[in-house]
């Protein structure tokens, strides 16, 4: 291990955004380590953007301090700008360039010349499959398309941190599917990659390390897993054969609660290895089990949670 694998690939401090009056980011901390794969969520309005313009040096800050892998983004803004690939929410092509160009003009911002960079836009819109549309304008792609060539277009510096703003929000789930494959393969290469999304089944199975931010605050951060298994215990429903009049001490015991339907029992914070001896519990206080669920809790759980205090 080299001395740089342990300077994180962003290091926020204290950060504030102010616009006028109103306070958007309100003294935000978080470290983000090199070679993760991170969410960045919270509801609409909650300052995701408005922390990754910071990022990026498209919103100044108030207050407090942003490093890219070591590089201060105000006085080393040169450097820490190159480091990173912006995939922004909003469409911002320039209408009049072919897809080809666009990628190439994009690698002017970071000092690169055409020469240099031809070569890696085309093997950039061979990977996105944007091939076949080089020389078309940005308007004659289709939305997926579209999604693929910002995404391209901000690889084309090779950033070794790419902030990807609602990369696949309207994006059918055949192309979400294969925008998945492809930041796995790019963070498996190495990449650093942060996320912001509403959909939360998407940020589950692909961030390891999450951040929920609310109302400028982050309101939980961690590992993915242990957000999950903190904020939301696993619960088994039993539906029995008939109602439940008085619950048998062994099955009071192991904690069965009672929610409505007089047939069915609920058992939270169980694991797997406790279903079949609280079922047997079950049979044996005289009851036949006619159905079952186990279900975990899921990080839309923790976010509702969150958001909702
Ligand atoms: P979304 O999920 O809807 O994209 P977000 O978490 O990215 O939301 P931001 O765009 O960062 O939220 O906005 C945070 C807050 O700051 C909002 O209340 C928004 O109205 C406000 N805001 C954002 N940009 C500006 C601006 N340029 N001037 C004034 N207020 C702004």
């Amino acid at each position: 291990m080299s001395a740089n694998d342990s300077v994180p690939a962003l290091k926020i401090e204290a950060l504030s955004k102010r616009y006028g009056e109103f306070l958007a980011v309100d003294d935000i901390s978080l470290r983000v380590e090199a070679g993760d794969f991170f969410g960045f969520l919270g509801p609409n309005g909650a300052g995701k953007t408005t922390t990754i313009n910071a990022i990026v040096g498209l919103a100044s800050i108030t207050r407090g301090s942003i490093e890219v892998f070591g590089h201060d983004n105000v006085r080393d803004w040169r450097t820490s700008r190159t480091l990173i690939g912006l995939a922004p929410q909003e469409y911002n092509f320039d209408r009049y360039l072919s897809i080809r160009d666009i990628l190439i003009y994009q690698a002017g911002y970071y000092g690169l010349r055409p020469r240099e960079v031809r070569a890696r836009a085309d093997e950039l819109l061979e990977r996105f499959g944007l091939t076949s549309k080089a020389k078309e304008t940005f308007v004659k792609l289709s939305g997926g398309m579209k999604r693929r060539l910002t995404l391209a277009r901000a690889l084309i510096h090779q950033p070794r941190l790419l902030i990807l703003d609602e990369p696949t929000a309207g994006v059918d789930v055949e192309l979400r599917i294969e925008l998945w494959a492809l930041l796995r393969e790019l963070n498996a290469g190495g990449t650093t990659i942060i996320l912001t999304t509403h959909y939360l089944e998407e940020a589950e199975s692909l961030c390891r390390n999450i951040a929920i931010i609310g109302n400028g605050r982050i309101a939980a951060m961690g590992p993915t897993e242990e957000l999950v298994t903190q904020h939301g215990p696993a619960t088994l429903s039993v539906t029995v054969d008939r109602a439940v009049e008085t619950l048998a001490p062994a099955l009071a015991a192991r904690g069965a609660r009672r929610d409505g339907d007089p047939r069915t029992l609920y058992f939270d914070g169980l694991s797997p290895a406790q279903i079949a001896p609280t079922l047997a519990e079950i049979e044996a206080a005289g009851y036949a089990v006619e159905n079952l669920e186990f279900r975990r809790a899921n990080l839309q759980d923790v976010f509702l949670e969150l958001v909702r205090r």
